[in-house]
């Protein structure tokens, strides 16, 4: 369902990502783990476009992307497959709560206000924050933002959702919280790339975990294999700091 193909992306003589294979199927849950700077960011952000691949192929659901011939109605109908959960939560200090789960709902998605607010709400309650509907996100914590991240991805439905270290920027005593909501909505069954910090998190709820270390996939595999029998030397190493 989702497929990367020889991704490549350069940033100047830097190469970040030098040819990446990755193919997904529908639901399943995947965390991308890796040292800093691996490129883990840059490949979310190929997914969207968001970051522009110099070249490689790009699949989600019926939407396919050659970085060599790319059209803006295909970047268009690309985004709208995907939503971003980002570090820094990104979300519109200036809107309340549910103005900000509403914002893609009624301006990408074309809902009335009506529809738009009945589904913020519903998605709200399943992160547990209609209460603060009506707050801005400054009068929330770091982890109540992020929740709010959260639902502003899932209320648009999307194929998949991406999520870009969601947990790093929160003080640790709020990053349960969040791994609660994801915990929770990885259970309905929406296909999900997380990368993060988290190891036990990852070994939890992942199906499978991409091991990245210098802009290449080092290693694959379900969990259990990767965290106890890491094959790769780099993939140990890393491990081995990280637990
Ligand atoms: P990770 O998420 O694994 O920490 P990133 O994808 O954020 O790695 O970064 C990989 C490399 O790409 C780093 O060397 C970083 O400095 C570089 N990089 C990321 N984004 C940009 C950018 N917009 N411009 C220039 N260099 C970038």
């Amino acid at each position: 369902m989702i497929k990367i193909a020889n991704l490549h992306k350069k940033f100047g003589r830097n190469e970040v990502l030098k040819g990446i294979n990755i193919q997904i199927d529908k639901g399943d849950i995947i965390s991308i783990l890796g040292p800093s700077g691996s490129g883990k960011t840059t490949l979310l952000r190929c997914l969207n476009f968001l970051e522009r691949p110099d070249e490689g192929i790009i699949l989600i659901d019926d939407v396919s992307i050659d970085s060599k011939k790319v059209h803006k109605k295909d970047i268009y109908n690309l985004r709208k497959k995907s939503a971003m959960v980002f570090q820094n939560y990104n979300l519109f200090q200036h809107k309340t709560v549910l103005q900000n789960v509403m914002e893609g709902l009624v301006i990408v998605q074309k809902k009335s206000i009506k529809e738009a607010r009945v589904t913020a709400m519903e998605t709200l309650r399943k992160v547990g924050l209609e209460q603060k509907a009506d707050a801005y996100p400054l009068q929330l914590s770091g982890g109540q933002q992020q929740r709010v991240g959260i639902a502003r991805a899932l209320a648009l439905n999307p194929e998949v959702i991406l999520f870009d270290e969601p947990t790093s920027a929160l003080d640790p005593e709020l990053v349960g919280e969040v791994l609660d909501v994801i915990r929770k909505i990885s259970r309905e069954g929406i296909t999900m790339i997380i990368v993060t910090h988290e190891m036990n998190f990852a070994r939890e709820v992942s199906k499978r975990v991409i091991f990245m270390d210098g802009g290449v996939v080092v290693e694959e595999g379900n969990p259990r294999d990767i965290f106890s029998s890491p094959k790769e030397e780099r993939t140990k190493r890393f491990l081995k700091r990280m637990t």
